[in-house]
């Protein structure tokens, strides 16, 4: 008789994504739950259930799905840790409350992405398949492109539809920004503090400002924006061409 090899996969793993999750959660029902649910979508997943643990991890894996609340820390500082280590690390945080997703999404980085608790399975497996699709545009790629629009960070020059772009400073550091997390809300905490200072705490005049003549140099007509939607009380969004 012969036991089947620890590393025998059931057959309709065959050619599925083998990414590598790692879960962090203390509710021990959603844990268990999450792991059998993406090891049967194909994952190869790893629970731990403290920022302890989770702080343990040496293996940068393909995607973190991270609990808010854990018991021995806040589950956003374990995220700063790893973008710190890993940048560009897709982390989808769990969130008790929808109050929460403010923070989350004031990371500092587009991988980061919310889900509120209670999640339907289908949700969470649909946005865990689009964070492993994208490409990380923010780390590697020195040229972030949107329909006719190029911008060369290395040189920083930014070239609509044939034409460049003359930009200021800080109106080409806007654009870099808002390219760099395309179909994203971004709060206008997180744009002051990634594009004037890291610890920016005064009015947001100056954002609206910029963001006023960044949209004129784009050629976006007043009350009819095209690329840069307002999200009142929130802050902006840069809508993908196409
Ligand atoms: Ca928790």
């Amino acid at each position: 008789m012969t036991l089947p090899h620890p590393d025998d996969r059931p057959a309709y793993v065959e050619g599925m994504d083998r990414s590598r999750l790692l879960v962090v959660e203390d509710d021990a029902g959603i844990g268990a739950n999450l792991e059998r649910a993406l090891g049967n979508a194909g994952y190869d997943v790893s629970w731990v259930d403290t920022a302890a643990t989770a702080r343990a991890v040496t293996e940068p894996p393909d995607l973190v799905l991270l609990d808010l609340g854990l018991p021995d820390g806040d589950g956003l500082e374990v995220a700063r840790e790893y973008l710190a280590r890993w940048p560009g690390l897709p982390i989808l945080m769990l969130t008790a409350r929808t109050e929460e997703m403010d923070v989350v999404i004031g990371l500092d980085t587009g991988a980061a992405d919310y889900i509120t608790k209670p999640f339907r399975l289908a949700e969470l497996l649909a946005r865990v398949r689009a964070h492993l699709r994208r490409p990380d545009s923010t780390t590697n790629a020195r040229t972030l492109t949107d329909g006719d629009l190029t911008v060369d960070l290395d040189a920083r020059r930014a070239v609509l539809a044939g034409t460049e772009l003359q930009l200021r400073a800080k109106e080409f550091d806007l654009l870099t920004e808002l390219l760099s997390h395309k179909g994203q809300a971004l709060t206008r905490e997180s744009l002051m503090s990634n594009v004037w200072d890291e610890h920016w705490f005064g009015s947001t005049k100056t954002l609206d400002v910029h963001m006023a003549s960044l949209r004129r140099r784009l050629g976006e007509q007043p009350g009819d924006p095209s690329r840069i939607t307002s999200l009142r009380g929130v802050g902006y969004r840069w809508e993908p061409a196409g």
